[in-house]
């Protein structure tokens, strides 16, 4: 028989829930919210819809033990990517120990097992304190469902089951990304005298960009997280063949590590854009920041990433502490005063055309979870 927790993942892997910040026209949370919404309700848990924006909803499921207790959050996204590519998207397939579709493991995986470890603890005499789960709206893009979340919920601490290999993630990079916008003069392509070629500057800026990006690399990295880096994501410019271009504008990323931000990036923009300026007087850019998220670090020696693997270990894993190179949702959970460590299956393939998670990993999680429920007390 098909274990609660991996019928659960099916049902949610068939539901498009593409983001539509993404994607623009896709289906965004709402189908996904309330088949979770329904199925929390028939676990009996009290369930709350937050409506962070029209057609965007985060669900939130709450049990209260007959005892007080403290409380434990578990808290995963509902969003996924796109689905460019793919051939079948929504229908799950299990195959060799593993199940298939978009979202499966970025994060429907962590999701399914954080719903279902409510039910195991319950069964195995949970009692005591509060377990909310919370399916938020809109990680892969701002993370609006988050901030929601922080702005209603506490807790005393979270587990996100974003997808880790079953390994304890206590900290993570953040990012900041930055416009960059070199401007020249328009001109017939035979007059060499009259144009300024924008994308001919953005290329001094590239170079720099890429010394800067190497420099990062080289700087004695963070214990857990690593060291900085950058690339350049996206850009645009010219008109025609025929003429010389008088803008180009170049979109790119930073990944920071603790002590670096927003503004430690535009001040290595400006740095880099004043040199280029003394070096020809005539060059001209200019920068926007457009958006950034701190890096995160559960708090050193916190109760939580050994309370965890205490629970893993009863669960049959065997588990170390990392840090994890992707930005997620702990970092705004972490910034609202909860401490919070990573801890979701294995599996492959988030964000390409062939995703895919280990379904044993789902079910162990998921025991994993219910065994830190009935000890965090
Ligand atoms: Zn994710």
């Amino acid at each position: 028989m098909t274990d609660p927790v991996i019928s659960l993942l099916r049902d949610l892997v068939a539901i498009d829930s593409v983001n539509p910040s993404l994607v623009p026209g896709a289906a965004g949370e709402a189908q996904v919210a309330e088949a979770i919404a329904a199925h929390m309700r028939r676990m009996g848990l009290d369930v709350h819809v937050q409506d962070v924006s029209p057609g965007r909803p985060n669900v939130i499921g709450v049990l209260d033990g007959i005892e007080r207790g403290r409380s434990l959050m578990f808290c995963g996204h509902t969003d996924t990517v796109g689905v460019a590519g793919m051939e079948a998207p929504f229908n799950p397939v299990e195959r060799g120990g593993r199940l298939y579709g978009r979202g499966a493991q970025d994060m429907k995986g962590g999701v399914a097992a954080m719903i279902d470890a409510a039910r195991i603890a319950r069964a195995r005499g949970w009692r005591k304190g509060r377990i909310i789960i919370a399916a938020v709206a809109d990680e892969e893009y701002a993370s609006i469902g988050a901030d929601a979340l922080v702005g209603g919920w506490k807790a005393d601490a979270a587990i996100v089951t974003e997808p880790t290999d079953l390994q304890i993630g206590v900290g993570h990079k953040g990012f900041a990304c930055a416009t960059i916008e070199t401007r020249g003069r328009a001109a017939h392509g035979s007059r060499p005298k009259d144009g300024r070629d924008a994308i001919m500057r953005m290329g001094r800026v590239l170079n720099r960009l890429e010394r800067l990006d190497r420099d990062l690399q080289a700087r004695p990295p963070h214990p857990l997280l690593g060291t900085g880096s950058l690339h350049a994501s996206t850009i645009e410019g010219g008109r025609e063949l025929s003429s010389y271009p008088d803008c180009c504008r170049l979109q790119v990323e930073r990944r920071t590590v603790p002590g670096e931000g927003m503004e430690t990036f535009a001040r290595e923009i400006d740095d880099l854009l004043g040199v280029l300026g003394r070096e020809d007087p005539e060059f001209e850019a200019s920068q926007t920041l457009l958006f950034s998220r701190p890096p995160y670090q559960t708090p050193p020696a916190h109760e939580l990433p050994p309370a965890l693997a205490a629970a893993a270990a009863s669960a049959g894993i065997t588990t170390t502490t990392t840090g994890m190179s992707f930005w997620t949702d702990a970092a705004i959970l972490g910034g609202a005063g909860i401490p919070s460590v990573l801890f979701g299956p294995g599996g492959a393939g988030l964000h390409s055309v062939e995703e895919y998670v280990n379904v044993n990993d789902v079910i162990a999680c998921r025991d994993a979870l219910a065994s830190l429920a009935l000890n965090w007390v």
